[in-house]
């Protein structure tokens, strides 16, 4: 009788060892597709936040050459677009250091973007 319940002991052990045995693999299963998932949105994340920084500077640099054709076209309808003098008539015939200096730099902002 003793001889019986240890071997009823040892095959309840194997058996408890076989489920262990399964659960773990399971689990490593998961672990192995939760990485390879996490490597994937890794990538698409980077790929995201390069178009993001792509187009955020595209639209940088069409704000600021926008700025500097808008502020040239004033100029050469002959307005001022320097702040001591901005939107009085310019006489033609002569140029205004402000306003030049102006042009200058924003003209330099959308070379530089
Ligand atoms: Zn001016």
């Amino acid at each position: 009788m003793a001889q019986k319940d240890e071997f009823q002991k040892f095959d309840q052990l194997v058996q408890q060892s076989q489920d262990l045995s399964k659960k773990l693999q399971e689990m490593k299963d998961s672990i192995s597709a939760l990485l390879i998932e996490n490597a994937e949105l890794k990538i698409e994340n980077e790929n995201l936040r390069n178009r993001l920084d792509a187009d955020t500077t595209n639209s940088k640099k069409t704000n600021v050459t926008n700025a500097h054709q808008n502020l040239v076209k004033l100029y050469n309808k002959g307005y001022h677009i320097c702040r001591p003098m901005y939107g009085a008539h310019r006489n033609e015939a002569e140029g205004c250091a402000f306003c030049l200096g102006i042009l200058n730099d924003t003209d330099n902002k959308s070379k530089a973007n």
